[in-house]
């Protein structure tokens, strides 16, 4: 089937594309439907403090549950929910519940922080700091208790778009972090600048089994950057003793990995805080 697109262009679908574009209107379906009916959840994942292996917070990681499409990867879902215009929605769903659990948490765990990733779409939204204090502000949880992780190449895409934003939620006390640090090009002009209190050192850095050579020297030299610009460190994807013991011995502040604790359902959360606890006091 052919389509007029605009003054005299005629758009042919090859097979292909026409299966494509169908899976695409499905998919944005789909997606409108999980938000409707509530097919989001939240796993969460400790972020380890590695001098005495006390978790000083979690991460909360979204997952969907598709009746259709079964267990669907952000990785997958989240690009897709960005292009149709949905992430601000699905980001302040995530927000909002992530911060009425931790709020719930800490009166068990009184110090427990939340980490929660945030889109650039988020971040460039007019009513983004806005959006994150209303959230902060139904859940109860302190803005102090909440660190936004944006990635290295959004933050360094439209180095002026969403400054000022960081700059008003920092104010407030809502502490900022850059995932995935190490993989884009901040330049350290940029870094001076930006209002940061955290480094989320890529799990590419950390993933080479032994972390040795050229890999533990990067990852020395982010741990010295950091301490120079007087930000917290956090390795991401630690997932044996061996790095675990590097990491430590860098002296980088915290870390996450499989090693530690996997992603974890809500309901299991406590009982996997507690046993980290006593296991090292
Ligand atoms: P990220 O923020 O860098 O999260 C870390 C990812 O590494 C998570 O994948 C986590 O499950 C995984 N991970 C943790 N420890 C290990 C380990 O030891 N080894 C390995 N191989 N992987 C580990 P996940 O949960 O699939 O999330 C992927 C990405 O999706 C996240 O990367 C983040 O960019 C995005 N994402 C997740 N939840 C949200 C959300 O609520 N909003 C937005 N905008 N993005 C989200
Ligand atoms: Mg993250
Ligand atoms: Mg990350
Ligand atoms: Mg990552």
């Amino acid at each position: 089937r052919a389509k007029k697109d605009g003054p005299g262009r005629v758009l042919v679908y090859e097979p292909y594309m026409h299966a494509e574009a169908l899976d695409h209107l499905s998919l944005r379906g789909d997606l409108q439907r999980a938000l409707r009916e509530g097919e989001f959840r939240l796993q969460y994942q400790p972020l380890v403090r590695l001098a005495d292996g006390v978790p000083a917070g979690v991460e909360a990681l979204i997952r969907w549950h598709s009746p259709t499409r079964g267990l669907v990867s952000p990785v997958d879902f989240i690009p897709m929910a960005e292009e149709f215009g949905l992430i601000v929605e699905i980001g302040q769903w995530a927000l909002e519940t992530s911060a009425r659990q931790v709020a719930a948490w800490r009166r068990e765990f009184p110090d427990l922080g939340l980490n929660v990733n945030v889109s650039g779409h988020q971040l460039v939204h007019p009513r983004f700091a806005d959006n994150v204090m209303r959230a902060l502000a139904i859940a109860g949880l302190p803005s102090s208790a909440v660190t936004l992780e944006l990635t290295e190449s959004v933050l360094m895409s439209e180095p002026d778009l969403g400054k000022a934003a960081l700059h008003t939620l920092r104010s407030l006390g809502v502490q900022l972090s850059i995932d995935d640090f190490g993989t884009g090009y901040s330049s350290l002009a940029y870094l001076r600048e930006l209002p940061v209190d955290e480094l989320k050192i890529d799990r590419a850095f950390i993933a080479r089994a032994e972390l040795t050579g050229e890999d533990l020297a990067l990852v020395r030299t982010i741990v010295e950057l950091a301490q120079i610009l007087g930000l917290r460190t956090v390795a991401e994807g630690i997932e044996n003793a061996a790095q675990l013991l590097a990491l430590r011995g860098l002296g980088c502040g915290y870390g996450q990995g499989y090693h530690l604790c996997r992603p974890t359902d809500p309901e299991e959360v406590p009982s996997r805080l507690l046993t980290a606890l006593v296991e090292h006091r």
